[in-house]
């Protein structure tokens, strides 16, 4: 113990002075690695085994290290051995480039530490979410009158909204007596076949399982095909089940397409059932007047899931359920304990946001995304947005072009297509296998290269490779030379795969 009588020994705390000179040299190697990121490495060449030996298993330390030291060694161990998705040329999966303002916003963020659990606790860190929802809605075109919350990505908010469905359309009381109460009845879930993965961790969280959710067919386009879905409900009703939710997609994860949303909310309407939107990726593409139409069905939604750490550039972790009606969620996840004292606020009219989700303590990630969405401006947004739609286009035109790449869809800023080798018929059934293993492997050649980072899907059964563009920093040049390395890599594999197989 310390001498506590009106000072204490600081194993943590920093004098300013201390605090401004090892913070003013982190800003310096942070500027540094902005600057410096376009001629890094994507990806290190160590395979993650490696890089964990590298951190080696000491224990944690007994004594306490000087935190200018741990700032400088940290720096460079970060730098070393990462993947880096804001390089641009890092094209995988749904990862974008983070606006560097949010990192700034993200020190402050953690200097005042707002719990944003409860309005006393963060009066203007509560404000700034619900404005930041109410500007999420607005940038969708959903109702702004509703509300809804900051989680830490689309898979939090898309479960969050399948709670509050599953709360809002039991038709017994599923608090109190679960899913297999006395009165419980069989709730089903429709969407579609390409789903995101979230729905697998719903079904199996919530306690519906996974037979629960019925897998619509989808279309050439890859669209959910309603009649099918209006069919399903149908033999589901004739059968005494249950449907009380249809979850559409805008801006499927691998290629990007957007469901027929109208039409889906017709189907919810004459059926009584919550209509869901995972808009993780694409939601925000309504703001262009060329996909307006396509996601205009966003407006009919109960709730809409959109990631601003997808296609808002806001850096890891924020995504948000925007609801229809804030009082579902309230209905779902609000408890009160005799040990809180947050009533009053709620009286008024304020939000406690413990009360709209599964967390309790929540930190203030609305405060980078909020000043992210400022300093881009809807107008940035367009620009941004449209630039990257562009830069896929371009990917998609140079593989219809290049006689050993065949172009497989576009949608949104995704693009697929695959590698075939010359003179190999891409449409012979025989080949598929063999071209399956020659881009998988030559996948992870590339990523492995450092050179770029790109990730693939699976369509008709075929494994293609696959170019995701949320990232400001890419430009035509960039997926010029993506092409390229593809070629590289794939003709440098279908040698060695040839001289193997002979
Ligand atoms: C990325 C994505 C998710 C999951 O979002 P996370 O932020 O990774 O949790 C869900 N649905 C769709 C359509 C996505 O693109």
């Amino acid at each position: 113990m310390s001498n506590l009588e009106s000072t204490r020994e600081q194993p943590l705390d920093l004098s300013p002075e201390i605090f401004r000179k090892i913070g003013y040299e982190l800003v310096d190697q942070i500027a540094i690695f902005l600057d410096e990121l376009s001629s890094l490495p994507v990806a290190p060449a160590a395979d993650p085994p490696e890089i964990r030996n590298r951190l080696g298993n000491r224990s944690m330390p007994q004594n306490g290290v000087d935190a200018g030291q741990l700032l400088t060694n940290v720096v460079s161990l970060l730098k070393e051995n990462s993947t880096f998705n804001g390089h641009p040329r890092f094209l995988g999966y749904i990862t974008s480039s983070a606006s560097p303002l949010g990192a700034l916003a993200d020190m402050l963020a953690s200097a005042i530490n707002s719990n944003v659990g409860a309005a006393a606790l963060a009066p203007m860190a509560t404000a700034i979410e619900q404005q930041t929802i109410r500007w999420l809605a607005e940038l969708v075109d959903f109702p702004t009158e509703g509300g809804g919350l900051l989680v830490s990505g689309g898979n939090m908010a898309n479960i969050t909204a399948f709670w509050a469905a599953r709360k809002a359309k039991a038709t017994w009381d599923i608090r109190r007596d679960g899913v297999t109460g006395m009165k419980a009845e069989k709730l089903v879930a429709y969407t579609s076949t390409s789903v995101h993965t979230w729905i697998d961790k719903a079904a199996d969280l919530s306690g519906l399982g996974l037979n629960s959710i019925r897998r619509i067919e989808v279309n050439k386009e890859g669209q959910l095909v309603t009649a099918a879905l209006r069919r399903q409900i149908e033999a589901d009703l004739a059968a005494g089940l249950t449907p009380f939710l249809v979850v559409g997609t805008a801006g499927t994860v691998e290629l990007g397409v957007i469901d027929p949303l109208a039409e889906i909310s017709e189907i919810c309407g004459e059926f009584d059932l919550w209509f869901h939107i995972d808009g993780a990726y694409g939601a925000v593409a309504g703001i262009l007047p060329e996909y307006s139409a396509a996601l205009h069905g966003l407006s009919m939604a109960d709730s809409v899931a959109i990631d601003p750490h997808k296609w808002l550039y806001a850096p890891l972790e924020a995504g948000a359920l925007l609801m229809r009606d804030a009082g579902k969620l309230i209905d779902a996840f609000s408890f009160h304990p005799v040990y809180y004292n947050f009533d009053e606020e709620s009286a008024q009219g304020l939000v406690n946001f413990y009360e709209y989700g599964p967390q309790n303590s929540r930190g203030f990630r609305a405060l980078k995304v909020w000043l992210t969405l400022q300093q881009a401006g809807r107008g940035g947004y367009e620009t941004m947005l449209r630039d990257d739609i562009a830069a896929a286009k371009h990917l998609y035109g140079l593989a219809e072009r290049h006689p050993e790449l065949e172009a497989c869809t576009h949608h949104l800023s995704i693009t697929t297509f695959r590698y075939v080798p010359k003179n190999m018929d891409a449409a012979n059934p025989q080949n598929q296998i063999y071209l399956n293993n020659l881009n998988s492997e030559l996948l992870s050649q590339l990523n492995r290269s450092g050179k770029a980072f790109i990730s693939n899907a699976m369509l008709h059964g075929n494994f293609i490779l696959r170019a995701c563009v949320v990232n400001f920093r890419t430009t035509l040049k960039d997926m010029e030379a993506v092409a390229e390395l593809v070629v590289k890599f794939g003709r440098e594999m279908d040698k060695i795969m040839v001289a193997q197989a002979n």
